[in-house]
């Protein structure tokens, strides 16, 4: 079990290791600290624990959990980490924390106005066209159905 003050477990996988390993520890006690949200997280109401040392009820960690960085993501296609934007593609995709869709819910008239979005709003990077060949690749697309 790692000994930062503060834990922050990424993805439901690190969340069920985790508790998994917190069996191997007879000297600590945990307990739920439950949020009054109207989301879930893992199917269950958003929590977070606090470790204390069971000898001495000093306080040893936080531990915090979320989705892994995917699943706010959900719907935008990506490739190396970077957005695929559509020939075409007027809307943001980006789902944030919440699992709502972006606040911004009107199309963007250029492409370009949506890669400034998605870096500027969202810091996510775009992948690069091909100098050149994006209209032919995209006109291929369109004649050759
Ligand atoms: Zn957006």
């Amino acid at each position: 079990m790692s000994s930062s003050p503060i834990v922050l477990l990424v993805g439901k996988h690190c969340y069920k290791a985790f508790f998994q390993e917190l069996n191997n520890f007879f000297s600590i006690l945990l307990t739920m600290v439950k949020f009054k949200f109207k989301f879930s997280v893992f199917k269950a109401s958003p929590s977070f624990f606090v470790v204390y040392n069971k000898a001495t009820r000093e306080v040893k960690q936080l531990i915090l959990y979320t989705y892994h960085a995917s699943h706010f993501l959900y719907g935008l296609r990506l490739q190396n980490g970077k957005v695929i934007i559509i020939p075409g593609e007027a809307f943001c995709r980006h789902i944030g924390p919440m699992g709502m869709m972006c606040f911004k819910n009107t199309p963007y008239e250029k492409t370009g106005a949506l890669r400034k979005h998605y870096k500027e709003c969202h810091d996510l990077g775009i992948i690069s066209k091909e100098p050149g060949s994006h209209r032919a690749r995209y006109q291929n697309e369109l004649t050759c159905l």
